[in-house]
């Protein structure tokens, strides 16, 4: 008896292994609760600003940030296409884009409490690892380095889906690991990297903001000895802002100490998940010796809000939602999934159409979506027009159909291939990062100033 019993587990073991499984990560939702369709331009979002929004329709605007009927749309979207997902990434930012006059303490509680009930209705079962974004405190990016009553409520609110200790930690800083669900020796770390966003004054001139460095180096120590493999999962992003130049999110040295990390630790890190530039598009992490390391997600936002930052040119989006195949043993990246609806497609045809907009392992012709597939696929972005386009299409999440040429690739390419400040700049100012004509590249090898390695 006992030795069928262990021959079952270990079936169910061997299963288990050789099992794939699926996740969804989301992230920006940024709901606008004063969204109205008004014929007065100026009258439909505050989320709008001053800018006039002629022709909106009820699935939401360009220039606003999400209606309540695009939020809900977008979580049954989800349920439609993959309904029993093992667990949920949702990586924040909750609120409008609207000034810290008009909102409270209170308002921001009150929509990260409205958002999280949905999900926990539509996906009354499913594990969900919530991590705050910036827009998820009042002041707006003011997230403090220790204790707060907003850590303390929204650990309240997320507490179905953590553990005590996850909890208790939460209230201290934000941040928290857990063992993934199931049978595989998988964890999660969510961070609070608002921590080292450069527009937080509170975390300016410290060292390690709440201890979260130390912590997390701990934890992947840990993990380490565990044979376990980890998903990091956060808001705003290290590394640069793709659709303009210089942009860079977390302030010099914090940037610096999270690529130190992912160079100590990237064996028991199988994958980095992030939101906050609304924009589809990822970051690849490198060695001393230029061999790809780590891949790092950024996944696209629900909210279609165009972003006034200085130098962007028309940085709107479609609302998309992305999902993930990974093996649950191993924790690989097998292949990405993103879904997303046509927003004035919708507004004129009256009900959103929500589509597969591309699979990773398709657009880029590679066989999953791990560390080495990933570096393939920007080799080809870099390197082929055709393949730049495409990535360019989805990183407005089939919004922005334009050309991506000379500047425009420079600044893509050198974004997802360089995290480290120095290297973007040089990347920036290298011919290799321009589109290689044979000519030009030797030419500036011979001339020495070739500074980028072709990796
Ligand atoms: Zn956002
Ligand atoms: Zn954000």
């Amino acid at each position: 008896m006992r030795l069928l019993k262990l021959l079952i587990i270990l079936i169910q073991l061997g299963a288990a292994r050789t099992q794939s499984g699926k996740f969804w990560h989301i992230s920006d939702l940024h709901f606008d609760p004063n969204y109205t369709v008004s014929e007065d331009p100026f009258k439909v979002c505050p989320s709008a600003g001053n800018q006039q929004v002629p022709n909106a329709g009820p699935w939401g605007d360009y220039l606003c940030d999400s209606p309540w009927i695009l939020i809900n749309s977008s979580i049954y979207a989800m349920k439609a296409f993959e309904p029993a997902p093992d667990f949920i990434l949702w990586t924040g930012d909750d609120t409008p884009h609207v000034p810290n006059e008009n909102l409270s303490e209170k308002a921001v509680l009150d929509i990260v409490e409205l958002l999280t009930n949905l999900i926990r209705e539509v996906f009354p079962d499913t594990k969900v690892y919530a991590a705050m974004g910036n827009h998820d405190f009042h002041p707006k990016s003011q997230l403090p380095a220790g204790s707060h009553n907003i850590y303390n409520q929204i650990a309240e609110l997320w507490r179905p889906w953590l553990s005590n200790e996850s909890v208790a930690l939460f209230k201290e800083g934000a941040f928290y690991s857990e063992k993934l669900p199931g049978p595989s020796s998988g964890r999660i770390v969510v961070l609070n990297t608002n921590l080292y966003y450069s527009n937080n004054k509170q975390t300016e001139g410290m060292a390690d903001p709440a201890r979260q460095f130390q912590w997390l180096d701990e934890v992947l120590t840990n993990a380490s000895r565990a044979g376990e493999k980890v998903y990091i999962i956060g808001h705003v992003p290290p590394g640069f802002f793709e659709k303009t130049q210089h942009k860079a999110w977390f302030r010099e040295a914090f940037n610096a100490e999270y690529l130190k990390v992912v160079h100590k630790h990237h064996k028991v890190i199988a994958g980095q998940f992030f939101g906050h530039q609304h924009t589809d598009s990822f970051r690849m992490f490198y060695n001393d010796a230029g061999v790809p390391i780590s891949v790092m997600f950024l996944t696209p936002g629900v909210t279609p809000w165009k972003t006034t930052l200085t130098g962007v040119i028309n940085g709107a989006n479609n609302p998309g939602i992305r999902l993930f195949e990974y093996d649950r043993a191993t924790l690989s990246l097998k292949d990405m999934m993103t879904y997303y609806v046509n927003l004035s497609q919708a507004n004129a045809q009256g009900t959103p159409k929500w589509q597969l907009e591309y699979r990773v392992t398709e657009a880029y012709r590679v066989p999953d979506a791990g560390v080495q597939s990933m570096h393939q696929a920007l080799d080809r972005i870099a390197s082929d027009q055709e393949v730049l386009q495409r990535y360019y299409v989805y990183n407005s999440v089939s919004y922005d159909l334009l050309d991506c040429r000379e500047v425009c690739r420079t600044e893509q390419v050198c974004a997802m291939r360089e995290v480290a400040f120095a290297a973007y700049e040089s990347c920036l100012r290298s011919p290799a990062a321009k589109p290689a004509s044979g000519f030009a590249l030797l030419l500036a090898a011979l001339l020495g100033l070739c500074t980028v390695q072709a990796r």
